[in-house]
Formats: structure tokens, sequence, C-alpha cells
């Protein structure tokens, strides 16, 4: 049974008007593998307490410190609470790292074929910042299709972008659904089934894929997945909640 830990907020800034980021200090954190999660509990003044997961944003290798990336869902609990009251210097009670199918490693290989809904990149983040360490001769081929609502909205848009244009072993793909800037030359459309054919067809048949987003995101892009005839123990999925449509 993991022990619940308390953790320090060293950092926190804005990633996209909606989504905020926190550097946690933790000095008693096993190693963990990207993909995983921690568990956030928060306890009121009374004693009422609530708990909610948070992807691992950031790669292995870090020492004592993680990245959690938290997207604001208006009427929520603990998201809103992460965004107006969380500073830097605040404690934070956390447990983990959790999660065991969700999970890649450089070990396993690739490709790799990545697939976002919203804050869905962060554990996918996570493995590319992984897959980026270390030689990039020794790069496993890696697609990130994400999908987000307009260009204000999508998380790491720089790091990703520059990502990209450094590596020939990655290629990134982003589809805006709801607004698109001018000259807009991406996906401008919800995920479907030719979208996934040209990612994949560049890709070359991937060895994994890891689908991460709202609910009914995750359900519709595995569909397509095993439509296109991708084995179904290759695709693994976390589902992060109701849609935000
Ligand atoms: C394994 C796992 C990993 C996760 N990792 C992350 C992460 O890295 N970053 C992140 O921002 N979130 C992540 N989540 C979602 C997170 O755990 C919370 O569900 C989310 O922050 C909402 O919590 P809340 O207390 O603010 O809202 P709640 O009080 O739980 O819900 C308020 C309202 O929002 C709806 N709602 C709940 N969750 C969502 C959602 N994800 N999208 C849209 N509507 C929702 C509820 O149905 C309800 O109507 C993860 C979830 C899981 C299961």
């Amino acid at each position: 049974m993991l022990q619940w830990q308390t953790g320090t907020v060293v950092a926190a800034w804005p990633e996209t008007p909606r989504t905020k980021s926190f550097r946690l200090s933790i000095p008693r954190f096993d190693a963990f593998r990207p993909g995983q999660r921690v568990d956030i509990r928060l306890t009121a003044p009374d004693g009422y307490q609530t708990q909610r997961s948070y992807s691992i944003a950031s790669a292995p290798g870090t020492g004592e410190f993680i990245n959690l990336t938290v997207e604001l869902i208006e009427d929520g609990e603990v998201s809103p609470y992460f965004h107006d009251v969380v500073q830097a210097g605040d404690k934070i009670e956390f447990r983990g790292p959790i999660g065991g199918p969700f999970t890649w490693t450089k070990a396993q290989g690739g490709p790799l074929l990545l697939v976002a809904g919203g804050s869905g990149v962060v554990p996918l983040m996570s493995m590319l910042r992984h897959r980026a360490s270390g030689d990039i001769a020794a790069r496993p081929r890696a697609a990130l299709l994400y999908s987000s609502r307009d260009i204000s909205d999508v998380i790491y848009r720089d790091e990703l972008v520059q990502m990209a244009e450094e590596d020939d072993g990655f290629d990134l793909r982003l589809t805006l659904t709801r607004q698109q800037p001018a000259g807009w030359d991406g996906y401008a459309r919800r995920v479907d089934v030719s979208m996934l054919q040209d990612v994949i067809a560049n890709l070359t048949e991937p060895l994994h894929s890891y689908v991460c987003g709202p609910t009914d995101f995750v359900e519709s892009v595995s569909a397509l997945l095993l439509e296109h005839g991708l084995p179904m123990q290759s695709i693994r999925t976390e589902r992060f909640g109701p849609s935000g449509t």
C-alpha cells in the first residue's frame, strides 16, 4: 500500500490560459515510469478530504522533482484550487507513483504512436521528454497527434514544435477543432480515421499506441485504431474524465 507523503511546490507557471504547471520537490519519491500518475489529497480545515489523480509531466531523472500540469475545470473541486490558491512554498499531500500498463520506456522500443485530447497530452509529454533524453540516433520513431480546441489551448506548444524541428524521428500533428489561426496548415477537425491513417503511414506500423484524454475522445480514438487494424494489445488508454466539449 502506497503511503501518503508531503511534497513542496517549488514553482508554478501558466502553460495556457486554462492550464498551469507545478514543480514539486518530493524527497522520498521512488523512480517512476513515463505515463504514471500521482494521487493528490486535499484536506479542508473541517477535516473533509478529497483526492484526484494527476499524471507526471516530467521525465524520470530529475532527482527529487516532478512536474504536474492541471487543466482548470471551472465547476470542479480540486483543479480551481490548484489554479487559484496553490503557489510556490505550499505543501501538497500525495502518493505515488501509480500506474502499470499506461507506461512506456525507451527499452520497450517503437514506433510509438501517441494520441492526445486536451490535457491528455500530459503523460504523453513525459514519454516524449524521456524519449528525447540521450542519443538522438537511439530514439524509437514517434508521432504525436494532439487535438485541442484552439491554438491557445495547445499545452507545451513551443517545446513540442522545437522537439519536432530538431528530430526527424518525431512527427508532430496538431488538430484544432473549434478555431484555427489565419494560415493554419494543420488539421481542423476531430480525430478521424483518415487523420490516423496519415499519421500511421508516415510512422510505419506502430508497435505501441497510447491514447489519453476525455473519456469519449479515448473511446472514439481507440475504436478508430482498431478499425484501422492495429492489434488490441498494442493500444493502451487512459481516461481523464468526462468530455470537456
Ligand atoms: C489517471 C488519471 C490521470 C489524470 N491526469 C490529469 C492531468 O495530468 N491533468 C489534469 O488536468 N487532469 C488529470 N486528470 C483528471 C483529474 O483527476 C480531475 O478529474 C480533474 O482535475 C477534475 O477535477 P476537479 O476536482 O476539478 O473536478 P470535479 O469536481 O471532479 O468535477 C467537476 C465537474 O467536471 C467534470 N469533470 C471531471 N473531470 C473532468 C475532466 N477531466 N474533463 C472535463 N470535465 C471533467 C465532472 O463530471 C463534474 O461535472 C486525470 C485523471 C485520471 C483518472
